[in-house]
């Protein structure tokens, strides 16, 4: 056992940083890396920037830390402001925490808040995807889709009711638009089945993240799940943590599909690495019903204190100035096509996915059956360990919901430039070609 009194992971001992500059970190031994997953896909802006450092320092100057009960405060007003001019759709309210576990946690408690607001206490329950990754806090480990993680603690949280969602990669039905619907009347089941009556709402990543390896859910599955939420009068939660702020060449990910959640939550990328802020956003006549029966009964320390909307409102800023959704776009196009000449040249890339900056891709160890490689060989960690060593770091994850297998997402800051993802698919190549042997 090391003598490191932090205990973050097992296996060898990490290097140490040493410092940053955009799209590259360097440890302390002086080799550097190309950042291809924005640190846990947060670092969205990339290292080292000057700009959300100078308005970081002029609020510090100003002031940090102001508790939200006891003084308004100009950067959170402004970035409330700003987000629901970014969602653009009905969704006015906003409310500020620190994390996207807290911003999950939030979603679930006012919907909760509203429900007994309205009279109707009855309805306690959350549906939700498996596999799907929503936090690690007991409410949100519940909506979590993901054994390993829920094991230890089912007899503690509240669970969700889990469904399965499309996988258009593996289904066997005439077509995916068949596929799609037989999905959704095995939700309408589902739903019926727990008593309509007795639910709350739907949480889903409109664009999977970390545990499905970025699947895709498609328009015509989301409308879908939007029309059975209003046919059951229950509320449907868009936890846009990590697809928010940018990821996936929009805003949020909703609005590649023209959803309308009733909440939507995201944290991520809105601090950019640089500070943890997280924020729900809420339909007005929710949030009233609550304030109405005597406030939402919610709240974290450090949400909405000047520093952190200081440092959000920065970011959006940068966004918007240079022009990144579009860069995203771009560049993902370029990652996109990058990636699939690598699928078509090794068999055992079974499935490249995504939007944006966010791309999944699922190894096989047989391309024919779409069959993952034995769990115990780990070739998730393999692929990741191997990447590292050429310099380039890549988020890895082992999909256990009973069919898909490993895979990896590649999603550098949306300020990647062309010469960049070059670089970032050849050192990726080097590790496919170690792989291979
Ligand atoms: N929801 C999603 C979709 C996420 O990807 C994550 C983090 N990976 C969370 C919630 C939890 O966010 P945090 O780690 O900031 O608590």
């Amino acid at each position: 056992m090391s003598d490191s009194p932090l205990f973050y992971q097992i296996g060898p001992a990490l290097p140490e940083v040493s410092h940053a500059d955009g799209v590259m970190i360097w440890d302390t031994q002086g080799k550097d890396y190309l950042d291809g997953c924005s640190g846990a896909i947060s670092c969205n802006l990339g290292h080292g920037r000057q700009d959300i450092r100078d308005a970081m320092l002029a609020q510090m100057d100003k002031v940090a830390f102001t508790y939200r009960t006891q003084f308004e405060n100009a950067p959170a007003l402004a970035l409330g402001h700003q987000l629901v001019e970014l969602f653009d759709a009905e969704l006015g309210k906003v409310f500020f925490i620190s994390s996207g576990s807290e911003a999950v946690e939030s979603a679930l408690k006012l919907a909760r808040q509203y429900f007994v607001a309205r009279g109707q206490p009855q309805r306690q329950r959350f549906i939700s995807l498996r596999p799907s990754y929503h936090g690690s806090t007991m409410g949100a480990l519940g909506m979590t889709g993901y054994q390993p993680l829920e094991a230890p603690f089912t007899s503690m949280t509240h669970a969700s009711i889990k469904v399965s969602g499309p996988d258009f990669y593996r289904h066997q039905d005439s077509d995916d638009d068949a596929h799609v619907d037989r999905v959704l009347a095995e939700t309408r089941a589902a739903m019926e089945a727990a008593e309509p009556e007795s639910l709350i709402g739907f949480v889903l990543e409109p664009i999977g993240g970390a545990s499905t390896g970025a699947r895709l859910l498609g328009k015509r599955y989301l409308q879908g799940i939007r029309t059975l939420c209003d046919e059951f009068g229950c509320l449907l939660i868009a936890d846009e943590v990590l697809t928010g702020v940018g990821r996936t060449g929009t805003w949020f990910a909703c609005q590649h599909y023209q959803l309308v959640p009733d909440i939507l939550v995201t944290a991520k990328g809105l601090g950019a690495g640089y500070y943890p802020i997280g924020v729900m956003l809420a339909r007005n006549h929710i949030v009233e019903s609550v304030m109405a029966s005597g406030g939402f009964q919610h709240g974290h320390t450090y949400a909405g204190n000047p520093l952190a909307c200081a440092t959000g409102l920065a970011v959006i800023k940068a966004i918007q100035r240079d022009n990144l959704l579009e860069n995203t776009r771009q560049r993902g196009e370029q990652l996109e096509a990058g990636l699939r000449a690598l699928a078509d040249r090794y068999d055992w890339i079974g499935h490249v996915r995504g939007a944006g900056l966010l791309w999944g891709v699922e190894l096989v160890a047989d391309s024919a059956s779409r069959c993952p490689f034995p769990a115990e060989q780990n070739r998730f960690a393999q692929i990741t360990a191997l990447a590292k060593q050429e310099g380039l770091l890549i988020y890895p994850r082992r999909t256990l919901d009973g069919i898909a297998g490993d895979h990896f997402l590649v999603c550098p800051p949306l300020t990647i430039q062309a010469n960049e993802i070059e670089t970032l698919l050849e050192r990726l190549e080097r590790a496919m070609a170690r792989f291979e042997q």
